[in-house]
């Protein structure tokens, strides 16, 4: 399983934040918990779905560039 189906929803969402512990575990923050108590701060892994997932845009970095005109 990669790391990204692993966090489920949460690899690509604007609110998540991964963390790495001092013993090198990773997981994930939800920063929608800051501001909302429907959020766990730490998903349980991986989140299949969500009511706050908001996709992050495309890397413009990565993102084609096709043309449309
Ligand atoms: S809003 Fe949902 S999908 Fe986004 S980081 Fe929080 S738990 Fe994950």
């Amino acid at each position: 399983m990669t790391r990204a189906a692993a966090r489920g929803l949460c690899a690509d969402c604007t609110s998540a934040e991964e963390i790495t512990s001092s013993k090198g575990s990773r997981f994930v923050l939800c920063r929608l918990s800051y501001s909302d108590p429907r959020f766990p701060r730490y998903p349980r892994l991986p989140v299949l779905a969500c009511g706050g997932y908001t996709p992050r845009p495309p890397d413009p970095r990565t993102a084609s560039t096709t043309s449309t005109s």
